[in-house]
């Protein structure tokens, strides 16, 4: 049984709230949110970190962004601004180590 987090939100192991939910990824809120806005959009596919996605995994990243764009709009944060993140590896500050990005918003970043 895997020990990663995001993976047994995936599989319902571990009951989250799904915002959006597809066979390929899912997007609930930060448990400990930086933004009043602040979202984690999370592919099913256990890949420890950004420099660990194939080329196979291009349509996933692609249909991540989508859906990133889409889960932006839908909480009001697209037209006026929010960041779009991923965190790599320990200095990067992940500390998830299964793929995921961050949309923070509904506040200025300076
Ligand atoms: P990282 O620092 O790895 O880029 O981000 C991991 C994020 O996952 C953190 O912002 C942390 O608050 C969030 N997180 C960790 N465990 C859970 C959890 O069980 N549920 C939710 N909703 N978020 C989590
Ligand atoms: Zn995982």
């Amino acid at each position: 049984m895997s020990e990663c987090i995001f993976c047994k939100i995936a599989s319902g192991e571990v009951p989250s709230e799904k915002l959006y939910e597809d066979d390929d990824l899912f997007v609930i809120r930060d448990i400990n949110p930086l933004a009043p806005v602040h979202l984690l959009v999370i592919p099913k596919k256990h890949i420890p970190t950004l420099l660990d996605l194939t080329d196979e995994d291009m349509p996933l990243m692609e249909k991540i962004v989508k859906v990133a764009r889409e889960m932006a709009k839908k909480e009001g944060v697209a037209e006026r601004g929010f960041k779009f993140v991923i965190n790599v590896n320990e200095e990067g500050g992940q500390r998830v180590f299964h793929l995921h990005c961050h949309i923070l918003g509904g506040k200025k970043f300076d």
